[in-house]
């Protein structure tokens, strides 16, 4: 089984790099993507267990980004991470989710006794921090009990406490990537449940761009058919996978999959091999 999208504490997760590699062996996975949001802080932990293991690692990193104001998220994989693009993306986006986490927990703070150090007590500097953060220091300091709780109450774009960060467009986040010897797929492109989406006219200019594929299997998505189409008219690859942000999400590893002659074609020819043991 191939999982190309998965988060370790390196961002929102819940299981460390290391573990995360155990935890795919225990389900099966043979080939597993570590694609932390906006850092590559976990593909070294990760590596190092490609050997104990037995499980492939494919290295990549899902990169917030805007569509005519629609968030977006591009994973991007086995791209330079030197790249001078890709290593200015990760520090304007650790900063611009910084500033936005804390406004957010600003105007939380304001109803709910939430300080920011509950968020500092979860996220440790040079992680990106992201709502999930935000939701377990709501948990923490008892405001809530679970993740989707936090989401529902406090922190969906519906929200009054929602603020929303910077993000570069999408359009050259696929080329940053191209240039940095990667490929790129858009993940969950039609998840209405996480807010506003993108169009069809959307996906034709990213795949103008150079978008390689879309991620169809994600338990988010709706629409399936109207994506296997755009799969179909821009030649785009389908690819599948949990988007696993650890145990204690109601999702688990592998739940959606891709095909290994998807994967032999996203890793051709890019900059950085698929680590085998
Ligand atoms: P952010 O990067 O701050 O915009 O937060 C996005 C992250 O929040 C994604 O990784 C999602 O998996 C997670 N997320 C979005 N909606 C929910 C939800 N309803 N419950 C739990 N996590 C969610
Ligand atoms: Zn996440
Ligand atoms: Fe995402
Ligand atoms: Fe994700």
């Amino acid at each position: 089984m191939i999982d190309l999208h998965t988060h370790s504490t390196a961002s929102d997760g819940r299981t460390s790099p290391g573990d995360l590699m155990w935890e795919a062996k225990g389900a099966g996975i043979s080939v597993l993507g570590l694609t932390d949001h906006d850092t590559v802080a976990g593909w070294a932990e990760a590596a190092a267990r490609v050997e104990p293991t037995g499980v492939a690692l494919v290295r990549g990193m899902e990169i917030s980004a805007k569509v005519r104001g629609v968030s977006v998220h591009v994973l991007g994989y086995l791209f330079d991470p030197a790249a001078p693009a890709m290593a200015r993306h990760r520090e304007r986006m650790l900063d611009a989710r910084l500033s936005r986490a804390r406004e957010m927990v600003e105007r939380i703070g304001r109803d709910f006794p939430l300080e920011w150090e509950a968020v500092a007590a979860v996220a440790e500097p040079g992680v990106p921090v992201g709502r999930p953060h935000i939701a377990d220091a709501l948990i923490d300091v008892g405001a809530v009990s679970s993740r989707d709780e936090a989401f529902a109450r406090f922190l969906a774009p519906s929200s009054p406490y929602y603020v929303p960060h910077w993000a570069p467009q999408a359009c050259d986040v696929v080329e940053w990537v191209a240039d940095a010897g990667g490929r790129t797929v858009l993940a969950h492109p039609h998840a209405p449940s996480r807010g506003r989406t993108v169009s069809a006219a959307d996906i034709g200019a990213l795949a103008e761009a150079g978008l390689f594929g879309l991620e169809i299997g994600h338990r988010d998505n709706t629409d399936l058919d109207t994506l296997e189409k755009l799969a179909e008219r821009h030649r785009l690859v389908r690819t599948g996978s949990s988007d696993y942000h650890g145990s204690g999400k109601p999702n688990r590893l592998g739940e959606n999959t891709t095909a290994p002659e998807v994967l032999r074609a996203l890793a051709s020819g890019c900059f950085l091999e698929v680590i085998h043991s």
